[in-house]
C-alpha cells in the first residue's frame, strides 16, 4: 500500500480527533469496515460531522489525490494515514484495500469533491467488499448533481442522472436521444470547454425550447445559475464561455418534445 509520506507521523500525532472553530473533538472508535464519505464540491464548510468523525477515527483514508483531501483534512486538524485510489491504480490498490478490511481494519474512501462513486472511483471496490461480506456504511453529503437540481427551478419529483454525455459529437446525440423522452429532469456533469457545444447538441436532439439550466462553481466564490431554453442557453455559453465546474439540467419533455418517430430518426 503506497501510504503517504507523512502516514507513520499522522498516527501519532493528533489520531482521533478533529478540530472544528478552534474546539477539538475526539472522534469515536469505528467499527472495521468501508465507509463512502462525502467530502465539499468547493465550500470546505459543507461537510458533516459524521464525516469528520469518520475521517478522524479510520484507520486509513483512501483518496483520489492525497493533495486535495489533505487540504481538507488539514482543516478540521485531521492527521490520518492517506492512500491514493484512483483509475490509474485502482487496479493494484484495490487488493490491497480488501486485505486491510479482511484484517479488521477501518477505511473511509473519499473523492476529490462530492459523494464518491458518484462520476468517481469506488463502484469496484464497495463491489468487492460487499461480496466479501465486509460492512460498508455509506456517509452521505454534498453531491453536485443535487446542489445543481435543488438550485435549477426544474422538477424534482423524478430525475434521470446521466453523468458524463460521451465527448464524440456523434455519440453525445445518440445518447440524448436516448435520455431524450424520458418523463424526467435530466442532469449531466460536463466540462466547461464541451459545454456551448453539448447545449447546441441538446437544443437540436430535445427541442430548442425545452427548458433548460447551466449551474456552475456551485459553493464556491463564482456560483452561477443560468436558466432559459436549450437554444438560449447554448447562445450563452458560446457568447459567454462558462468557466469552472458545470452541471448541465433539462426539464422534462413538454409538448414541445420531439415524438417517437421523431427520436426514431434520431437515432
Ligand atoms: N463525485 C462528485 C459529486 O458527487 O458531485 C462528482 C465528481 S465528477 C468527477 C466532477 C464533475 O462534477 C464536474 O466536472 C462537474 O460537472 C461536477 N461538479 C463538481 N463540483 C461542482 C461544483 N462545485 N459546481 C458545479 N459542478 C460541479
Amino acid at each position: 500500500m503506497t501510504e503517504d509520506s507523512d502516514g507513520a507521523n499522522a498516527r501519532e500525532g493528533g489520531a482521533g480527533h478533529y478540530t472544528v472553530d478552534g474546539h477539538k473533538v475526539a472522534a469515536r472508535p469505528l467499527e472495521p469496515g468501508l465507509y463512502p464519505v462525502a467530502t465539499p464540491i468547493g465550500n470546505l464548510s459543507d461537510v458533516s460531522l459524521r464525516a469528520l468523525e469518520v475521517l478522524a477515527a479510520a484507520d486509513l483514508v483512501a483518496c483520489e489525490d492525497t493533495r486535495v483531501t489533505r487540504v481538507l483534512l488539514d482543516r478540521y486538524g485531521i492527521r490520518r494515514p492517506l492512500v491514493a485510489y484512483h483509475d490509474h491504480n485502482a487496479a493494484r490498490e484495490r487488493p490491497r484495500l480488501l486485505a486491510g478490511l479482511t484484517l479488521g481494519k477501518s477505511i473511509a474512501l473519499v473523492s476529490d469533491a462530492g459523494t464518491p462513486l458518484i462520476s468517481d472511483p469506488g463502484y469496484k471496490l464497495v463491489e468487492e467488499a460487499l461480496d466479501a461480506g465486509h460492512k460498508v456504511v455509506p456517509i452521505p453529503g454534498p453531491s453536485a448533481l443535487l446542489a445543481a437540481l435543488v438550485a435549477a427551478g426544474l422538477p424534482t419529483d423524478c430525475f434521470l442522472f446521466g453523468g458524463f454525455l460521451p465527448s464524440r459529437a456523434g455519440q453525445r446525440r445518440q445518447k440524448l436521444a436516448v435520455f431524450g423522452a424520458v418523463p424526467a429532469t435530466l442532469i449531466f456533469y460536463e466540462s466547461p470547454h464541451r459545454a456551448a457545444d453539448t447545449l447546441a447538441d441538446m437544443a437540436a436532439v430535445l427541442g430548442a425550447d425545452r427548458p433548460a439550466v447551466l449551474a456552475r462553481e456551485l459553493t464556491k466564490r463564482f456560483e452561477e445559475v443560468r436558466r432559459g431554453t436549450l437554444a438560449a442557453l447554448a447562445d450563452g455559453a458560446r457568447e459567454v464561455p462558462p468557466r469552472g465546474e458545470v452541471v448541465l439540467l433539462v426539464g422534462p419533455p413538454g409538448e414541445h418534445t420531439s415524438d417517437a418517430d421523431d427520436l426514431d430518426a434520431l437515432l
